[in-house]
């Protein structure tokens, strides 16, 4: 039987299943009388301390095997669990209320989850599912049930589940186990990430996958094509062992590659760059070989300072580590994004209705330029190596981009006027994220030094359609032909001027549209850094000027269908022959 789920961390693998069943414990509720509250709340602590002493364990299995970035994760979920609010809440529901432990726990995270997930940002989704993970432990321990754990085995072993969490992960590599497959989970999962770093094939969201399994039974994960096959055939398991093969041999030599340059077999060169969320995330960058960084999303500064606001300082010694981290490679950092669906600060309030299409981006920060300037003082003192761009998101208007700069003006008036060194002649750039900016890119040209289309917004604003929205996403299509045209015009446009233009949304992690984005006349892809060897991988297959023929005739077309033909048959036929 074969399954279908989202492959999130490459190559593949067999062996023998591990069905690990999630055993929802049932939440006791009953009344605490008053002279036992305080021992009730001193429960509620001493399980919390067993939670962060079993992942201390948990990440110390993993040291060694995974970045040492990756195990800071482990210390996040040690800050969220002394979170004075957290703890406030619940002991207060205890005490005043008489709520017992495991109670006044479920209420106290249930607001914080809340909280999370009305954010709609993949990132807070994800931390809210941290705290999911965060609350089970927690639970368990008030329960005194034991963690379920994998023993090793001399047989290499599949592990199947409805969700792992990360500190899972790491325990389960310890027990020869070969692949994961999950009912539930996303990409940007830090399991997914783990996963990846171990370099184990993993695949998530694989519906059905929990009823169709069972222990002990054969199971192949194909972590390329997002396929877990229950019970292979002989010929299934000789053509999945070829396939390993095959791949290791691969990524051996495209390793081999990650220092080289992106130079199509016709000599046009690509400049391949990282977007970075976080500062953990630079050196995995570094390893594969990122010419810098094209996206630094820097609302995550806001998100860690909050509730209060990043300061001056604050901001000028993360640009200046990172900037000199990746020195001489350009760092391209992105001025506050926040807003709309990415909000979740205690000072910055989300605004109207529908914030997606509200308050978000510039349109914040140009109404808010006390922040805004703390920023680009920032970003302006960490400029004096000369590697650093400044990049506006969410620019839709002209008079945007020049209220954006005259701001920028400001700010570097007051330090020349107080000796401070910078680079005066800092490139500014936009982000093309919005149909009218990339519809009149020419009028942008006399204000900008680069473009970079952000496609992740580009196409829900083209498309009409909620990019969180499961429900709208088949028509989230980065093939319709509305997107290539504005992809081409921003091109047409910036070659007239000849400067850069970057595509730095989730089309540019995507090798199999390397060929489309290259033809249409991009000169730079910015992508999340387990993309760069891949994309570069596939750069160096491609012929830039039959990518060019390819990019015109799929600019002609009328569906994202005939696109995805027009590209399918380039692959198959056009890449090295006619
Ligand atoms: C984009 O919109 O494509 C982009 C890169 O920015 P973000 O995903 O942070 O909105
Ligand atoms: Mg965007």
């Amino acid at each position: 039987m074969i399954l279908k789920g989202t492959p999130v961390s490459p190559g593949f693998a067999s062996g023998s299943a591990r069905a690990l069943v999630a055993r929802k414990l049932a939440i006791p509720r009953y009344v605490v009388p008053e002279k036992e509250r305080e021992a009730e709340a001193e429960r509620l602590c001493l399980a919390i301390e067993a939670t962060t002493k079993e992942l201390e364990s948990a990440k110390e299995a993993l040291r060694g095997k995974v970045e040492p970035s990756l195990l800071d994760l482990f210390d996040a979920y040690a800050v969220i669990l002394k979170d004075p609010a957290l703890l406030r809440a619940a002991r207060f529901q205890i005490s005043k209320e008489g709520s017992n432990a495991e109670q006044a726990l479920e209420s106290a995270i249930k607001a914080m989850t809340t909280a999370l997930m009305a954010s709609q940002d993949s990132y807070f989704q994800e931390k809210a599912s941290d705290l999911e993970d965060l609350y089970s432990r927690v639970q368990r321990h008030l329960r005194g049930a034991q963690q379920e754990t994998v023993a090793p085995s001399a047989e290499p072993q599949v592990i199947l589940a409805d969700n792992l969490t990360p500190s899972e992960t790491g325990h389960l590599h310890q027990a020869s186990v070969v692949a994961f497959a999950t009912e539930h989970g996303a990409r940007t999962s830090h399991t997914a990430i783990i996963a990846r770093s171990l370099g184990i094939p993993a695949v998530v969201g694989v519906a059905g996958l929990m009823a169709a399994a069972a222990t002990d039974q054969r199971v192949i994960v194909d972590g390329v094509e997002g396929k877990v096959i229950l019970d292979p055939t002989p010929e299934e398991e000789a053509e999945y062992a070829k396939r390993a093969e095959a791949y290791r041999d691969y990524r051996r030599k495209i390793k081999a590659g990650a220092l080289k340059e992106a130079r199509t077999i016709d000599g046009h060169v690509i400049r391949t760059r990282a977007n970075i969320d976080l500062e953990n995330e630079l050196q995995g960058a570094i390893e594969a070989g990122a010419e810098g960084v094209g996206l630094y999303r820097s609302e995550f500064l806001y998100l860690e300072r909050s509730p209060n606001l990043p300061t001056e300082d604050d901001h000028a010694a993360l640009y200046n580590r990172i900037c000199e981290a990746l020195y001489p490679h350009r760092v391209t950092i992105r001025t506050l994004d926040l807003g709309g669906e990415k909000y979740f600060h205690e000072v910055l309030e989300p605004e109207g209705q529908n914030p997606v299409l509200g308050v978000r981006a510039v349109r914040f920060t140009l109404r808010h330029p006390d922040i805004f300037k703390v920023q680009l003082r920032g970003l302006l003192r960490a400029s004096a190596r000369k590697n650093i761009a400044i990049m506006f998101p969410l620019v839709t208007t002209v008079d945007e981009l020049k209220a954006c700069i005259s701001l920028l003006n400001e700010c570097k008036a007051e330090l020349k006027a107080e000796g401070v060194a910078f680079d005066h002649r800092i490139p500014v750039g936009i982000m093309v994220e919005v149909p009218s900016c990339a519809l009149t890119a020419e009028a942008f040209l006399p204000y900008t030094d680069f473009f970079s289309i952000g496609t992740n917004d580009l196409i829900q604003y083209l498309m009409a359609i909620d990019r969180n929205n499961e429900s709208v996403a088949s028509l989230y299509d980065p093939m319709n032909p509305a997107v290539l045209r504005c992809i081409s015009h921003v091109c047409e446009s910036a070659r007239v001027k000849g400067i850069p233009v970057a595509v730095c949304g989730e089309m540019a992690s995507d090798a199999l549209m390397a060929p489309l984005l290259v033809g249409l006349g991009v000169t730079e892809l910015s992508m999340a850094p387990e993309a760069l060897l891949d994309v570069k991988a596939a750069v160096r297959g491609i012929s830039y000027e039959k990518c060019r023929r390819m990019a015109r005739h799929a600019l002609k077309a009328g569906t994202g269908a005939e696109v995805a033909e027009i590209l399918e048959s380039y692959s198959r036929t056009g890449r090295h022959g006619r």
